[in-house]
């Protein structure tokens, strides 16, 4: 029989794993605040719990906490992991804002949702590794409860407030182990994330979108949409050709309609595709939708010969489609000193090992 994973376990279930086992009922509630409250990384450390049913509880349940394999600091603050999961598969996460601490009452974790990526846009130097697996749930939460239980030896207090589906992997392409990690993250004995803190980022699964929509668990929905046009998104990122952009946008309503909420567009500029034409053609594309655009110069990955654009460029960008009377935000830089792109640490290991 496979064996379950206790990182991916609700409550109820590990109350059947408990009973199963012929140990008490409220083992499971102890079981869960330990794993998904507490995130400790062993069974030893579960002291309320007998040691032969710790025993017992070890044999039925495979419990994989990540190995960290490389940690980058960055002089902003922003921390970026490298993750080695138990079959060697490697994935990035970054911690953001961890040093700000004190101003700014937010700790962001980046999270990936796959080893690699099948979808291969031209910037990103995760779709240039081709895609290897969808991460099971424990490995999604997992990445939050590692850094939450290695930062804590430095400060008890600590904990995540916000997280981001944005790291490896398109994250609706492992739709059920999001949700299911979601609601784990979100639990109030676990780490109590609120929904409205969570966001998914999609390079565009139309259909998934529409999915979303009606489950619709109260988190955020960025769309990566980075060009205003099919021909010119066809090339930058591939989903595009599958689902073009009068489907995606057609999704975008519809999920707008269902939730009421506001969609993030992502637009990652490059020293290309930041130009009037191209600002008037997006103010147009997006008439109408509710939400905001947030600009971002593109992070230099060297493979893929795409460059930034000029600061200049960004903002007649920016003030063009405020002139159509689209919110625009533009991202802050981050971590670029440690080549915070997603993607970009993983590659370089692999370069070297
Ligand atoms: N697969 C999902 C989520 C992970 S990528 C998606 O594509 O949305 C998270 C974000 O980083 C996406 O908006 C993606 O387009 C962007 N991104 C990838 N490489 C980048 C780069 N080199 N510079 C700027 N943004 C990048
Ligand atoms: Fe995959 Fe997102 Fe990278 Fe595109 S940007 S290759 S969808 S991870």
């Amino acid at each position: 029989m496979k064996r379950l994973e206790l990182r991916a376990l609700a409550e109820e279930e590990l109350t059947e794993v408990a009973i199963g086992l012929g140990l008490k009922r409220f083992r499971a509630g102890q079981l869960f605040q330990w794993v998904q409250g507490k995130a400790v990384q062993t069974w030893d450390e579960m002291k309320n719990i007998p040691a032969q049913e710790r025993l017992q509880l070890a044999e039925s349940l495979n419990f994989h906490p990540l190995e960290r394999v490389r940690e980058q600091r960055s002089q902003d603050g922003t921390r970026k992991y490298l993750f080695r999961l138990h079959d060697g598969e490697t994935i990035e996460c970054v911690l953001m804002d961890y040093e700000r601490r004190h101003a700014r009452d937010r700790r962001t974790v980046c999270v990936s949702t796959q080893v690699g990526c099948a979808v291969g846009c031209a910037f990103c130097a995760t779709g240039l590794g081709g895609f290897r697996r969808n991460l099971s749930v424990g490995e999604i939460v997992g990445q939050v409860l590692d850094i939450v239980c290695h930062l804590r030896r430095e400060d008890p207090e600590f904990n995540i407030t916000n997280v981001v589906f944005m790291g490896m992997g398109e994250p609706l392409l492992n739709y059920d182990n999001l949700l299911q990690a979601i609601a784990l993250l979100n639990h109030p004995k676990g780490q109590n994330i609120g929904m409205r803190r969570m966001t998914i980022s999609t390079s565009g699964v139309a259909p998934k979108i529409r999915d979303l929509a009606r489950a619709n668990p109260q988190v955020g929905l960025a769309v990566s949409l980075h060009a205003a046009s099919d021909e010119l998104r066809d090339a930058l990122v591939p989903m595009n050709r599958r689902y073009p952009l009068k489907e995606l946008l057609g999704a975008c309503r519809e999920y707008s309609e269902l939730t009421s909420r506001r969609i993030t567009f992502e637009v990652a500029l490059t020293e290309d595709t930041a130009t009037r034409a191209h600002a008037e053609e997006l103010a147009a594309l997006l008439k109408g939708q509710l939400g905001h655009v947030n600009l971002i110069p593109v992070n230099p990955v060297a493979e893929a010969g795409i460059k930034r654009p000029l600061k200049s460029e960004l903002k007649t960008f920016a003030e063009l489609l405020e002139g159509n009377g689209i919110t625009v935000t533009v991202r802050e830089e981050r971590g670029t000193d440690i080549d915070a792109a997603c993607g970009q640490l993983r590659r370089q290991w692999e370069g070297e090992s």
